[in-house]
Formats: C-alpha cells, sequence, structure tokens
C-alpha cells in the first residue's frame, strides 16, 4: 500500500491518518538504515507517534515531509493500538531504541553519528555516556537545539563539515524533521531521523520509565507527570483516540 507522493520500499506499509507506517520489526529498521547509509543518498526517517500525527493533519507542510519520509516507524503505543485494530503486525520501534541500536552499530561498522538538539550540553552529555555504554561509538559531534529558523543554514553548514553518515535531530516534531528537510541539500547525510528526547534520556537527564510502566503502556503518563509541559502533547491523545474509534484515522 502506497499514498500518492509517498516513496516507500516496504513490503507492508499501514496507513494512518494520511501517512503510511512501515510494519517492520527493530531488526529489519536498523538492517534498511543500514542499507541507506550504503546507497549514501540521503534519507528521512521518521519515528512516528499520536502527536505528531495529529500535528500533521493540520500542518501542511509537516505533512509533506512526513509523507515523503524513506521510512516511517510506529514510535508510541498509541501508533502501535491503532495499527493493530486493524490487523496490521506491527511492534513499537522508538526514537530511543533506534538511537541506543545505531551507537551500537557505530561502535561495530564505525558509522559517523552526529547529534543535534536539547538543550546546551545535553547533546554533548549523551554522546560521552552512548561512547562509554558502546565504545568505539562513532560520534563525530554534538551540538545544541535552541537555535532560531533563520539559523538553520548555519547549523547546517558546521554539521555538513562533519561529514556524518547519520544525523539525528532532537528537536521535537516537527521542527526537526522541518530542519532536516530544508538543509538536506547542505548536510547531504544519508540517514537523518528526528529523536524528540531521546538525547534527554542518554544524557541521564530525564529517566525512562521502569520497565513495568512501559508493559502496562503508561509511559505517557509516566512522562507527563515528571514534565508537566508535555501536556501540549498529551492534548492531543484524545483526538487521536476518537479518530481511530470512529474509524476516520
Ligand atoms: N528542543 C530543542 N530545540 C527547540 C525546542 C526543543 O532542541 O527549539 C528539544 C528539547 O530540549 C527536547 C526535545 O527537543 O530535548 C523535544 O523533546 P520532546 O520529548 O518534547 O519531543 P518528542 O519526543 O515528544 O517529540
Amino acid at each position: 500500500m502506497q499514498l500518492a507522493g509517498q516513496q516507500h520500499f516496504s513490503t507492508l506499509g499501514a496507513p494512518l491518518l494520511g501517512v503510511i507506517i512501515d510494519c517492520l520489526t527493530l531488526d529489519q529498521v536498523v538492517a534498511r538504515i543500514e542499507a541507506f547509509i550504503a546507497e549514501k543518498q540521503p534519507h528521512l526517517v521518521v519515528t512516528a507517534d499520536s502527536t505528531g500525527l495529529i500535528i500533521a493533519r493540520h500542518d501542511q507542510e509537516f505533512r509533506r515531509i512526513v509523507q515523503s519520509a524513506d521510512l516511517v516507524t510506529p514510535d508510541s503505543v498509541g501508533v502501535v493500538w491503532a495499527l493493530r485494530r486493524r490487523g496490521f503486525p506491527v511492534q513499537r520501534v522508538s526514537g530511543v531504541d533506534l538511537v541506543d541500536r545505531l551507537c551500537a552499530a557505530s561502535a561495530d561498522k564505525g558509522h559517523r553519528i552526529f547529534l543535534l538538539g536539547a538543550a546546551p550540553g545535553v547533546a554533548e552529555e549523551a554522546g560521552e555516556r552512548l561512547k562509554l555504554k558502546y565504545p568505539g561509538c562513532n560520534i563525530i559531534g554534538a551540538r545544541h537545539g535552541y537555535f532560531p529558523t533563520e539559523s538553520d543554514e548555519v547549523v547546517a553548514a558546521e554539521i555538513a563539515e562533519a561529514k556524518p553518515d547519520i544525523l539525528l535531530v532532537a528537536m521535537g516534531m516537527p521542527r526537526q524533521e522541518k530542519f532536516i528537510r530544508a538543509t538536506r541539500g547542505i548536510i547531504n547525510a544519508p540517514v537523518a531521523m528526528g529523536v524528540g528526547g531521546s538525547l534527554d534520556v542518554f544524557s541521564g537527564r530525564t529517566k525512562r520509565a521502569p520497565g513495568w510502566v512501559q508493559r502496562a503502556k503508561l509511559e505517557w503518563l509516566w512522562r507527563l507527570i515528571l514534565d508537566p509541559r508535555k501536556m501540549s502533547k498529551v492534548k492531543h491523545l484524545p483526538t487521536f483516540a476518537w479518530l481511530v474509534l470512529r474509524g476516520k484515522a
């Protein structure tokens, strides 16, 4: 299945709110990303959560970017729930899991990774911790994500000098995907992926929910309790659930 304008190679894609989600396991996604690196052409990977899909309904530029992505993973329990209801055999493939696996693969194969995003100091801290976790992990640069859109090209030129194979952008949706799309011709990284709050997690500043909370599918509630500012994201969940339950997604 494929929506007009969306370039996809996957065998099984599931439509949800105008976007095709790839039904791939974490291992398959990592393999696909390795293939993108080998191709040496720029690819965009989107980790789609329920909030992101609701934002895409109203933000046409963002919707087009997600629709033109080379790979879209189901990043939240809401997206997994919506697709399983329709019989698609999806598993959650989150930004945090992907950052972890790509750093492990980098330690093995030397892929050059650049970390962009989060508050000053966080990307550097996350990089140091990831290098300790995966000795040899080739993190070749890190930079915070607090700069105005007008500076996108200047920041992109800095990143381009480092020649990353993988650019991980942790600036939240839709800012991170818009940055990737706008600067793709400057940075030319074979893989660019938006990873939301992942660098906060790897820097140790945000704790991931305990295993039992993740298994109970309540990670969103855990994050909301720790950071009430997340309400701006969580407020979209009832709309998402309503659209899914009414068969309008
Ligand atoms: N952020 C950033 N630049 C900005 C706004 C946000 O780098 O202009 C960072 C913020 O510090 C946080 C991340 O973007 O690390 C967004 O995290 P959030 O959990 O809100 O994103 P999500 O995973 O929900 O998309």
